[in-house]
């Protein structure tokens, strides 16, 4: 099992409670986002855009813990940003820790190796590290020569201290699913827990905006990769998201499922999307106009949108939704090669990785923005 039985089982019951309380929105994990300033400027995202004066600013561990207590999530992720770069992220680790909430720390692990002293090892603290691919693919998407290595060095001292670790990969158009596959291989060997997936989405703010996959082929790509899958391969997420990806099922976005709070506050509707933001959780959920939002509103800014943050609580909710939901949960898990010819098919059509036609991009930061902060 790639989750702890603790955690599936805290996961399972917050889930059971809020179907016995008849909610039909509620929060599964915390998307909490304590900075945006980082060490990396990948060309696909969509955070690192902004002024030297937002960079500069962090959520302090009270502001933090106070998002948390009133979300009620069972699980908390920390992206940003780069989340080691924030100046007390130690207090807020244990703060969480000290709530028994599962945190999965988003980390490009630039900074793991040296600030793994700060941290206890704990069934409650996941590492999240950031690795797109290959190392060529890897490196490409971040924009940073050698950024695959000192992740990889992050991750095998992580492991090697006792800390759960787990990979989480972001694919973009031009991804050659025999090397993400291959990915997987070198991913299990490292000893990580368990490997996390998301289509790239396209960010209006990033400066790559050529290689965002349409749904159609995101299914494609993700039903090559995770067609036939080998035995040795574990995935820290659920099993009927992937089928999503696959384009096996289909379901609706539920933003509401892994809302984010940031320096400006409670954002509406989601992690992706900036349309305001509200002071508290609870005004979130009351004033956000969820009907505008997911495939099916014809919202353009949601046209192609597959990614964790709108579908993965979909996924969630589904299996526990009714004995069709639970049974498709026990046969994911139970058949979990997904034998498919035509996928094996797919596999040997001739890719041309986009590392092999584009030079890498080293996104130039404004100097003067770095040093302003340097806080
Ligand atoms: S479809 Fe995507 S962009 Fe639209 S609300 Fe859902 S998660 Fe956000």
């Amino acid at each position: 099992m790639p989750v702890p039985i603790s955690q599936a089982w805290t996961v399972a019951s917050y889930v059971l409670k809020q179907k016995l309380a008849g909610r039909k929105q509620y929060p599964l994990v915390l998307m909490l986002e304590p900075l945006y300033r980082c060490n990396l400027a990948c060309a696909g995202c969509g955070k690192i855009q902004y002024p030297a004066h937002v960079l500069k600013r962090e959520l302090s561990p009270e502001e933090c813990f106070k998002a948390v207590d009133e979300c009620g999530t069972p699980m908390v992720s920390i992206p940003g940003g780069e989340p080691l770069m924030h100046s007390q992220i130690e207090k807020i680790v244990e703060g969480l820790v000290a709530r028994k909430k599962y945190i999965y720390l988003c980390t490009n692990a630039l900074l793991l190796k040296e600030k793994l002293h700060l941290f206890t090892p704990s069934k409650y603290l996941t590492f999240s590290v950031h690795l797109d691919g290959q190392k060529e693919h890897h490196d490409f998407t971040v924009c940073r020569e050698g950024g695959y290595e000192l992740a990889v060095e992050g991750i095998k001292e992580a492991v090697k201290r006792g800390f759960r670790v787990t990979t989480n990969t972001t694919l973009f158009d031009g991804a050659d699913p025999n090397s993400v596959r291959k990915h997987f291989d070198e991913v299990m060997e490292l000893g990580v827990e368990g490997m996390m997936l998301s289509p790239g989405y396209n960010y209006d703010k990033a400066p790559d905006q050529k290689h965002f996959l349409g749904r159609a082929r995101t299914r494609r790509l993700f039903r090559a990769m995770l067609s036939n899958r080998k035995p040795t391969w574990r995935f820290n997420q659920s099993a009927l998201f992937l089928e999503f990806l696959m384009g096996k099922r289909d379901f609706r976005c539920t933003p509401w499922g892994m809302p984010t709070y940031s320096i400006f506050g409670w954002q509406k509707p989601c992690y992706l999307l900036q349309d305001g933001y509200a002071d508290s959780f609870s005004e979130l959920m009351e004033t956000t106009a969820w009907a505008n939002y997911g495939t099916e509103s014809g919202n353009p800014q949601c046209a192609n949108c597959m990614v964790h943050s709108g579908y993965e609580a979909s996924g969630v909710d589904y299996t526990f939704s009714s004995l069709g939901g639970m049974l498709a949960m026990a046969k994911a898990m139970l058949f979990s090669k997904y034998e498919d010819d035509e996928a094996l098919r797919m596999l040997n059509e001739p890719v041309k990785p986009m590392h092999s036609y584009n030079p890498l991009v080293q996104i130039n930061s404004n100097a003067a923005n770095l040093e302003e902060t340097r806080a």
